[in-house]
């Protein structure tokens, strides 16, 4: 899951970069407008914090040519406490939630969670066998019992659940788990992999290599 975060203040923004990071997004940050307008241009996400009081491009304006460009990524949008009129502007052309500065990161955390399964028409879980991953809380369960596993094997593993039995190019897998901070070769992918394999192998799950081109999660007891 990668969120886009636009934030000029820098010790929020990096204070938010990194307490997404720990939920288990990959996330990409910028400090202007038209940083964030470009960036959206380009990439995708799957939800977007955006903050209204930014320089270059206010983040009404951004938000207002994200809906014209017919892009429905969910939007949360950030305001000062006295910003009502801001706020309701902010709805009216097209966000999807709001929080009110100051927040707390369990808050902003959620309401993500929940944007993110709304838009995905409510899929919050993934299934496996005994194998679930959890959408909204960013968990791994097997046999109901959460796993231990970093973020990025997790975003691996969901990019491998979500084409359950179907091969996942490498490259893509590489972009489930890169952000600006750190860009991502194939070798990372691969060590991922590794890793995720001997978390699940002895449970029963392979995760087949499909030479030159990716790699495959098979169904639980299909194997
Ligand atoms: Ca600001």
């Amino acid at each position: 899951m990668r969120v886009l975060l636009v934030e000029d203040d820098v010790q929020l923004r990096e204070a938010l970069h990194q307490a997404l990071q720990s939920a288990g997004y990959s996330v990409d940050a910028v400090a202007d407008g038209r940083m964030a307008d470009t960036t959206l241009l380009a990439g995708a996400y799957d939800a977007i914090v955006l903050d209204l009081g930014l320089p270059q491009l206010d983040g009404i304006e951004v938000l207002r040519r994200l809906r014209a460009r017919s892009d429905s990524t969910p939007v949360l949008i950030l305001s000062a406490r006295d910003g009502i009129e801001q706020r309701v502007q902010g709805l009216k052309v097209g966000a999807d939630d709001y929080l009110t500065k100051p927040f707390a990161l369990p808050e902003l955390e959620a309401r993500i969670g929940a944007l993110i399964r709304r838009a995905s028409g409510g899929q919050i879980r993934l299934s496996n066998g005994p194998l679930e991953l959890d959408m909204t809380h960013r968990e791994v369960l097997l046999d109901g019992k959460p796993i231990d596993i970093s973020a990025r094997e997790m975003s691996i593993l969901e990019a491998l659940m979500q084409r359950l039995g179907q091969v996942v190019i490498k490259t893509r897998l590489a972009q489930q788990i890169s952000d600006w901070d750190s860009e991502v070769g194939s070798n990372a992918v691969e060590v991922y992999v590794h890793r995720l394999r001997k978390k699940l192998e002895p449970h029963g799950f392979v995760i087949r290599t499909i030479h030159g081109l990716g790699y495959l999660l098979e169904r639980h007891g299909e194997a």
